[in-house]
C-alpha cells in the first residue's frame, strides 16, 4: 500500500546525516531535535502548543487525562474509525458512546452527536477519517451549547485545512480544545518508528498535557498527578523535521493520485469515489471508495493476482467488535457504518505512485468490474 523506501531514497543523504548527528550528540531523549520539531510543527499548524509523545494512541489518552475526565463520563465518537479512538476512552474507564457517520464523507454525523448527548456527556472525539475534516463548525456549535470538550483525532489528516462559514481557515487538530495525531510510518507525516503529538491553543491544557505525558511530574521527582511515560525520541524528531518540510508536497502528491482514480472511475456506477467536501481540504490518508454490487473479495483477489494491494478500512464497526460490544448496542444500530464496513475498499495511496503504476491499478479495477457485470 505504501512505498516508504522510495520516498526515503529521495532524501537519503539528509536523513542519514540527521540520524548520525543525533547518535553522535547522545541527546537521545528530549534533545534539541525534539524541541526544534515541536516549534516547527507549532508554526506549521498555527497552534500555540505542540506536545510530542510516543504515538497517536498515547496522544488521545493523554488528552483525555489532561481534561480530567472521570470514570462514567460519556465520550461521543464515531462507530466507523480505527479502534484506538474508542480504546483509550474505555481504558480510562470512560464510557464510549458510538454514533453513526455520513455515508459519503465517512465522518461523524452532527445530528447523531446531538441525539446521543445525555447529562453524563463530557466530550466529543471527532475523527478526521481518511484525511478529510469532520464537520467541525457544527461540532463546535454543539460542544459550545452543551459545554463539552472537543478532542480531534487527526491521526489521518495532518495538514488538512477546514474553512468556517466566516472564512476563517484552521488546520485539522487546531479547532477543538485539543488535537491528537500519530507519526506512525504510513501516516501522511510518518517517522521511522512510533511517534505522536498533541496540539492545543490553551496554555492551561498545554501545561497539564506536559505534566501527564511526563509521569505526572510538576518538577523533577514531584508527582502531582498519575501520569504516563510518553516521549518522542530525538532520532524520530530529526526525521520528522525533514519530512515536515515536505508535508505539503506529500499531500499534494496524494491529491494527484486521488484525482487520477476519480477520473478513471468516473463512468463506473459500481464505484462511488470519496466525496470531497467544500469546507475541508482532503489529504487522502486513504483512498477509500464504496462499491455498489461488486463482489469485494473477488475484486481483491483479482487485484492481488496483479500485485495490487487492496485493503478494507474498516471491516467491522466498533459496536460489533467483541471488546466494545455491550448490551447498549446490537446489529442494525448504526446502519450507515454497517453498510460501509461491507462495501468500502481502499486502493494504494502514497507519495511515490507514478502514472504507470496508477494505470495498472485502475485497469485492474476496471477490468474486474466490466468482466463481472451481470
Ligand atoms: C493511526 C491512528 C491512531 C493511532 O496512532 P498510533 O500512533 O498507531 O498509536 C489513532 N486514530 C486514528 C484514526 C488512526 O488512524
Amino acid at each position: 500500500m505504501v512505498d516508504l523506501v522510495s520516498q526515503y531514497e529521495k532524501m537519503q543523504e539528509e536523513i542519514d546525516t540527521a540520524i548520525i548527528d543525533v547518535v553522535r550528540s547522545s541527546a537521545y531523549i528530549n534533545g534539541p531535535e525534539v524541541k526544534a520539531f515541536q516549534s516547527e510543527l507549532e508554526t506549521y499548524l498555527g497552534a500555540k502548543h505542540v506536545v510530542p509523545c510516543a504515538n497517536g494512541t498515547d496522544a488521545l489518552q493523554i488528552a483525555m487525562m489532561a481534561l480530567d475526565l472521570k470514570p462514567g463520563d460519556e465520550v461521543i465518537t464515531a462507530d466507523f474509525t480505527y479502534v484506538a479512538t474508542a480504546e483509550v476512552i474505555a481504558l480510562l474507564g470512560l464510557t464510549p458512546v458510538l454514533v453513526d457517520v455520513n455515508p459519503t464523507t465517512f465522518n461523524i454525523e452532527p445530528e447523531a452527536i446531538r441525539a446521543a448527548i445525555t447529562p453524563k456527556t463530557k466530550a466529543i472525539v471527532p475523527v478526521h477519517l481518511f484525511g478529510q475534516c469532520a464537520p467541525m463548525e457544527a461540532i463546535m456549535a454543539i460542544a459550545k451549547k452543551h459545554n463539552l470538550f472537543v478532542i480531534e483525532d487527526t491521526a489521518q489528516a495532518i495538514g488538512a485545512e477546514y474553512t468556517f462559514s466566516d472564512g476563517t481557515v484552521k488546520k485539522a487538530g487546531t479547532i477543538g480544545d485539543i488535537g491528537a495525531t500519530s507519526f506512525f510510518p504510513s501516516k501522511n507525516l510518518g517517522c521511522y518508528g512510533d511517534g505522536g503529538a498533541i496540539f492545543t491553543n490553551s496554555d492551561e491544557y498545554a501545561a497539564m498535557l506536559r505534566v501527564v505525558a511526563n509521569h505526572g511530574q510538576t518538577r523533577q521527582y514531584y508527582h502531582d498527578e498519575v501520569g504516563v511515560n510518553s516521549r518522542l525520541d530525538s532520532i524520530q524528531a530529526a526525521i520528522l523535521r525533514i519530512k515536515l518540510r515536505r508535508l505539503d508536497d506529500y499531500n499534494a502528491a496524494r491529491q494527484k493520485v486521488a484525482a487520477f482514480y476519480a477520473e478513471a472511475f468516473e463512468d463506473l456506477p459500481e464505484i462511488n469515489v470519496p466525496e470531497h467536501c467544500a469546507n475541508s481540504t482532503h489529504v487522502y490518508h486513504q483512498y477509500t471508495m464504496v462499491l455498489n454490487g461488486v463482489d469485494r473479495d473477488g475484486l481483491k483477489a483479482h487485484l492481488n493476482e496483479r500485485d495490487i494491494p487492496m485493503m478494507i478500512y474498516y471491516p467491522v464497526p466498533l459496536h460489533l467488535q467483541k471488546a466494545y460490544r455491550d448490551d447498549r448496542y446490537t446489529e442494525g444500530d448504526f446502519p450507515v457504518t454497517e453498510i460501509l464496513c461491507k462495501s468500502v475498499a481502499s486502493l494504494p495511496m502514497q507519495t511515490e505512485l507514478d502514472e504507470e503504476q496508477l494505470k495498472h491499478i485502475t485497469e485492474g479495477v476496471i477490468s474486474y468490474i466490466k468482466a463481472n457485470r451481470s
